[in-house]
């Protein structure tokens, strides 16, 4: 199935019920790995891991607080020292378990940049946790717990995802199919 939206075609790569499987798992996963502590604090990067973030942490039994954190980057792309922070996090994070929920993980700078600050805060662990992994694109090691789906390098918007932000609000995630010709991003 495809959808034309605005004039983008978007091709499912990822459909609702597939996702709503593997956040169940996920979910299971977690509740399992923090099952006896004192419960954790997620951490949702805004604003792509918006709806998973949200599905996710509905999920859990153990004791759960909730928190985000905003980034950006400057220009198009991510590198190193370039991840600026919009938002930043209300709670004291020393000596808690931390969980970081972010929607897709490109270079890798974004996540490592905040899992860097987390530590340096003095939180007692810090996961992470990622709907979508492009592991081609990975320019720095990030050490991803739980991860959804590896996918390719294509660009894709949906469940939470923008294209110029546009799109977040579509139940699948889907690939961009840009016009051959036309000047897009
Ligand atoms: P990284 O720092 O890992 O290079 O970039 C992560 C961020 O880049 C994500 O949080 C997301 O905002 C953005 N990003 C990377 N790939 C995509 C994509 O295919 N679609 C969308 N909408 N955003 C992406």
């Amino acid at each position: 199935m495809s959808h034309v939206k605005d004039s983008h075609k978007i091709r499912t790569l990822i459909d609702a019920a597939t996702l709503d499987k593997r956040v169940t798992e996920l979910a299971a996963q977690i509740d399992r790995d923090y099952a006896g502590g004192d419960g954790l604090v997620a951490v949702g990067v805004l604003k792509g891991a918006i709806y998973f973030f949200t599905d996710l942490t509905r999920r859990l039994t153990v004791p759960v607080t909730v928190d985000f954190f905003q980034t950006s980057s400057y220009g198009s792309g991510t590198s190193a020292g370039e991840v600026r922070i919009k938002r930043d996090i209300d709670m004291s994070i020393r000596g808690r378990d931390v969980l970081l929920v972010e929607d897709i993980v490109d270079t890798g700078w974004t996540l490592r940049t905040i899992l860097d600050l987390f530590r340096f805060r003095g939180a007692r662990t810090v996961r992470l946790c990622a709907l979508l992994d492009k592991h081609e694109a990975r320019e720095v090691d990030v050490p991803i717990d739980y991860s959804g789906f590896r996918i390719g390098r294509d660009f894709v918007v949906g469940y939470g995802l923008d294209y110029d932000e546009r799109y977040r609000n579509l139940p699948d995630i889907g690939v961009v199919e840009f016009d051959e010709g036309r000047q897009e991003a």
